[in-house]
């Protein structure tokens, strides 16, 4: 069971992700987490997706579906997974398809998240994350209880290299480009495209996401 979490950066798809992934007990794999992993632990990986990540562009594709892959080959074969930050190019939404038959797995729902720029501007602008716990706050929306300082392991919060102004523009442009058209690419697919509006405070996004998700669930399942 497969399902991905799709739309601009900014517009909440990590928080929401990780809260319906723990809701459900399901893995949540996010290209964007396990990039700055390998970039931390110096791999050649991290040392070839850094000048790309850092100038707000995409990583080439044939890295992305080789670090994808061997990800989902280590799932357990009962695990519910929802893809974040993947596939966000028409290029890696048809690896995806060619990889899942192999790992016994389907799309079984896309989650599309929505907000106007403006919002993902200022969301984005917040942002503060955890170095080591990978939890993300933000200050004007979800601080932590003591300013700059993580709430589960004390640690100085830092903001992403990538979330500085100059950069997040042209993320935006890179998500209007290369990955919105994955929206018409999904609307075709037989998994069902669940749109959520985002501009709305984190609570309500989640029962929102929710519900959709478990409807569209339990209707595939009565389906088969
Ligand atoms: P994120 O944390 O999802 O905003 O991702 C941060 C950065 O990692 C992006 O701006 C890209 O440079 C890179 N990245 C993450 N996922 C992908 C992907 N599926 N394809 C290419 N680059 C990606």
């Amino acid at each position: 069971m497969v399902v991905v979490l799709l739309g601009p950066p900014g517009v909440g798809k990590g928080t929401q992700g990780a809260r319906l992934a723990e809701g459900l007990g399901w893995e949540r794999l996010a290209t964007g987490d396990l990039l700055r992993q390998a970039r931390r632990e110096g791999t050649a990986l991290g040392r070839e997706a850094e000048g790309f990540m850092d100038k707000g562009e995409l990583v080439p594709d044939d890295l992305i579906v080789r670090m994808m892959e061997e990800r989902l080959d280590s799932l357990g074969p009962e695990d519910g997974v929802f893809l974040d930050g993947f596939p966000r190019t028409r290029a890696q939404a048809e690896a995806l398809e060619r990889m899942l038959p192999r790992v016994g797995r389907k799309v079984r729902a896309v989650l599309l998240f929505e907000a106007p720029d403006e919002v993902l501007v200022k969301r984005i602008s917040g942002r503060r994350h955890s170095p080591d716990s990978g939890r993300v706050y933000n200050v004007h929306f979800d601080p932590p209880q003591r300013e700059g300082i993580c709430d589960e392991t004390g640690t100085p919060l830092v903001h992403r290299e990538d979330d500085r102004p100059e950069t997040v523009e042209r993320r935006l442009v890179v998500y209007r480009e290369q990955t919105a058209p994955l929206i018409a690419y999904y609307a075709e697919h037989e998994a069902p495209l669940l749109t959520v509006d985002a501009d709305r405070p984190i609570d309500e996004v989640q029962e929102n996401a929710r519900r959709v998700l478990t409807e569209a669930l339990e209707q595939s399942e009565g389906a088969q």
